[in-house]
């Protein structure tokens, strides 16, 4: 099953969620290695339902994909390798298990 959101709105290439968090992060400088396939994220977007960290040129589709290739993209490249746990940007529900 294939959705077509509009690129630029937020869609969660991990759930699909369209419930974007009210906090969106940009960072100035590189956070992991220049070998890391985070490396070229500087944009990042959060999803309010997974807690799922993602970066934005997936999560609002930029460069013209489509939302199938955003979760290609995401479960091939960013998933595994993801600095981010769920959730971590929310304050107060970060529990170690
Ligand atoms: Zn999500």
């Amino acid at each position: 099953m294939t959705q077509t959101t509009p690129a630029g709105q937020f869609l969660c290439p991990h759930c699909g969620s369209d419930a974007e968090a009210n906090i969106r992060t940009t960072l100035s400088v590189p956070m992991v290695e220049s070998t890391h396939p985070w490396d070229p994220v500087f944009e990042m977007r959060h999803c309010n339902s997974c807690g799922t960290t993602t970066p934005a040129q997936l999560a609002e589709r930029w460069g013209g994909i489509d939302d199938e290739e955003a979760r290609r993209l995401w479960q091939t490249i960013f998933r595994e390798s993801s600095p981010f746990k769920p959730f971590y940007w929310r304050p107060g529900s970060t529990r170690e298990a």
